[in-house]
């Protein structure tokens, strides 16, 4: 018998719209949104599934997703038409919907409320390359100052509280489409992640009066040892504590809680830190599957003083297994410090890239 999610999908009748639930013990949000199961993949499939279907995200299939919420375009050429640089439409299966109402109820010791969010698909290049490394640094620069347009504009609706923008690359981290792109999922409620991160940020700040993340920067940069690189205002290392091999954060230098608050300058030099890490680390583990989150403070809340955004690039060479689930241990075979200097080591050129 095919179990695959698909197939399952078939047989569920459904909910007339996403919903989440909170676990009562930790305090850990769900998201029950059975559209997604219909999504054209099987949640075994490994690599990605060949397939005759034209790409959805290629220009001239414009009219295969849903229409666009912003590009940025050619002047004179017309929305879901071709002429973009960077698009972005909403998710075609929604893990969370922007209609309906924001209301929370119990259900006995249960709370649950709608799925009320947004989730929407970053197209990052018009043409089809899988590899945003191999993209133009002009071209990463547009992404990136699409997150923050994106932030901005959803900063203005009282219902969303969190966007959370990420990037799977891989059927091994999730993907379910090659082409070049990124997700922005917005949330009603702080993530358990960030919530953790800002709580032990905030209790440093309480004792200490300083941004923890201002302080971890100042002793990775005079230590060396876990820097990946560093440009006058970005610095990229491998986290003293990194869960994963090869694990490594990209912070800007100022004190920033907000991504959204980005500079056009502070951007354009990002575009060319991302490009550079993605390509060290394209080049020096040979192609894999790989994740990054953009973590940042809470779109009802601006300039604050404990928490610093920041970008967590997790490359997917080992499986989350049993003692990762049951503990929340992470068992990392490659010391920060021997990924940091290897990554140091390769060599790239980041001059070049499609365009
Ligand atoms: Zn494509
Ligand atoms: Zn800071
Ligand atoms: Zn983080």
């Amino acid at each position: 018998m095919d179990l695959t999610l698909p197939s399952v999908a078939r047989t569920i009748q459904g909910l007339s719209m996403p919903e989440l639930r909170k676990d009562p013990i930790v305090g850990r949000w769900v998201i029950i949104a059975t559209d997604r199961a219909r999504r054209p993949v099987g949640h075994r499939a490994e690599p990605m599934p060949p397939t005759d279907a034209p790409c959805p995200f290629c220009t001239g299939g414009e009219h295969n997703t849903p229409h666009e919420i912003l590009a940025y375009r050619d002047r004179g050429s017309k929305a879901n038409e071709k002429g973009w640089r960077v698009r972005v439409v909403p998710n075609k299966y929604p893990a969370l919907q922007i209609e309906g109402e924001l209301s929370k109820r119990g259900d006995g010791i249960y709370d649950r409320m709608n799925g009320i969010g947004a989730h929407e698909v970053i197209i990052e290049c018009p043409f089809h390359e899988v590899s945003m490394a191999n993209l133009a640094e002009e071209n990463i620069r547009d992404v990136l100052w699409v997150y923050r347009d994106r932030l901005l504009d959803l900063k203005k609706d009282p219902r969303l509280v969190y966007g959370m923008i990420f990037k799977n690359v891989g059927a091994a981290a999730g993907a379910s489409l090659e082409h070049s792109h990124s997700q922005l999922i917005v949330t009603p409620i702080v993530p358990i992640n960030v919530w953790e991160e800002m709580n032990g940020a905030l209790e440093f700040y309480g004792y200490r009066g300083r941004c923890i993340y201002c302080d971890m920067i100042h002793q990775e940069l005079d230590d060396r040892k876990r820097i990946v690189m560093s440009t006058p205002n970005f610095v990229a290392f491998c986290p003293y504590a990194s869960r994963f091999p090869f694990e490594t954060w990209i912070l800007p230098r100022a004190h920033n809680s907000h991504y959204e608050n980005i500079q056009k300058t502070e951007v354009d030099e990002l575009g060319s830190v991302l490009k550079t890490v993605l390509m060290k680390l394209e080049t020096g583990l040979d192609q894999p599957a790989y994740n990054y989150i953009v973590h940042t403070g809470p779109l009802d809340t601006n300039l604050l003083p404990h928490y610093h955004w920041h970008m967590e690039i997790i490359p997917r060479t080992t499986r989350i297994a049993g003692f990762e689930w049951g503990t929340g241990f992470y068992i990392n075979s490659v010391p920060p410090e021997e990924a940091a200097q290897y990554l140091r080591n390769v060599e790239v050129d980041v001059t070049g890239g499609r365009r």
